[in-house]
């Protein structure tokens, strides 16, 4: 899971634009009850809009509950943890198979799957290459090619074996390692869905970073509404999608980096090359059922760059590119986001 520094220049975000209201909503619209908490490293927002004050009672600990499972799966998947099961994972010798919670060993079979699915340009196994970028932004040294090549080799889902009967993990490789930061976020908002519904609670927003899920409805009439910023205007919003029973979420070259002889490194990575995506995807956006899939496919498709929407589209993936085309920016629609959201564009 990444900390997140806040973005000194935003280029673009998921944000929830309209439903910034207060915890107890006395202007136009519905009440609603609302809780926020820096969790994985990143603001988390939960609101739920409510009838009566038994309605808001009750909403009051669902989202107590929500926060309180957010908390747990950081423990489970952190590696900025030192004993979370993910870091515990990390240290076993290349050949040794690690018990691993059916948890655990569900959300690496979803990430390898996203792996063969995306060509791998999604692999929870970055993490050597995640490390060894995070010590050049923090060094403001290159890695060398020859660090970038040994790095590389120690990443790929193929590399790990899986054995479901056992529920075991085995790292065929010395040096290998999980990262979930590109996962994570997404499956911990799925399971907030699913703390609230059993808490009886089934209209709600979460938000987490650029990832965002609308559950219900705002009110009786009025859907959720998720704004996607204008990527080069903060004060601008691209478009303004409606939304009900589904997860968004953004990740693009604005998210988190580090700059270096005027070149701007990403925290996302292609694990094909070893180096930080390159500046022509801007951010991809994807609408899906699950969070945790919205999550995964964003950051590949980041990574496939030109080729994000070809494989967006062959995915069946509802998908917004925005892309760099010289000085200007165009967009992409893939899978059904045209149909469905194209409309949107001009809010
Ligand atoms: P996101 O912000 O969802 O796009 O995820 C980015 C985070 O996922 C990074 O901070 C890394 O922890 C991790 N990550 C970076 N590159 C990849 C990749 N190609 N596949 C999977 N996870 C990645
Ligand atoms: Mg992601």
């Amino acid at each position: 899971m990444t900390i997140k520094s806040i973005p000194i220049c935003i280029s673009l975000l998921i944000m929830m634009t309209f439903a910034a209201c207060p915890v107890s909503g006395v202007e136009s619209g519905p009440r609603i009850i609302e809780d926020t908490q820096v969790l994985m490293g990143t603001t988390v927002r939960i609101q739920a809009p409510v009838a009566s004050d038994k309605d808001a009672a009750v909403a009051r600990e669902a989202i107590n509950k929500a926060f309180k499972e957010i908390a747990r799966i950081e423990n489970v998947f952190s590696v900025f943890k030192p004993d979370s099961e993910v870091s515990r994972i990390n240290k076993v010798k290349p050949g040794e198979p690690v018990p691993v919670s059916a948890e655990a060993f569900g959300l690496i079979e979803r990430s390898v799957e996203c792996s063969k699915k995306t060509e791998g340009a999604f692999d929870v196994t970055v993490k050597p290459l995640v490390d060894l970028w995070r010590e050049a932004g923090k060094s403001k040294k290159l890695p060398p090619a020859e660090a970038i090549a040994a790095a590389v080799n120690k990443v790929g889902s193929r590399y790990l074996l899986l054995d479901k009967a056992k529920s075991t993990i085995t790292f065929q490789k010395d040096g290998m390692g999980l990262d979930f930061g590109g996962i994570a976020k997404g499956y911990a908002t799925d399971r907030v869905v699913a703390v609230l519904k059993e808490s009886g609670i089934s209209n709600a927003l979460i938000s987490s970073g650029g990832n965002t899920y609308c559950l219900g409805m705002k009110g009786e009439k009025e859907m959720w509404k998720v704004g996607i910023q204008h990527p080069r205007d903060k004060n601008k919003v691209f478009a303004v999608l409606r939304l009900k029973d589904k997860a968004i979420d953004t990740s693009g070259d604005y998210e988190k980096y580090f700059i270096l002889h005027g070149r701007r490194y990403s925290h996302i990575i292609d694990p094909r090359t070893g180096y930080p995506i390159g500046d022509n995807v801007v951010s991809a956006t994807v609408v899906a059922d699950s969070a945790a899939n919205a999550d995964m496919f964003a950051t590949a498709l980041c990574v496939l760059g030109a080729d994000g929407s070809r494989m967006a589209d062959s995915l069946g993936l509802d998908a917004l590119l925005i892309i760099k085309d010289g000085e200007k920016l165009k967009t992409e629609m893939a899978g059904g986001f045209k149909e469905q959201y194209g409309k949107a564009k001009k809010k």
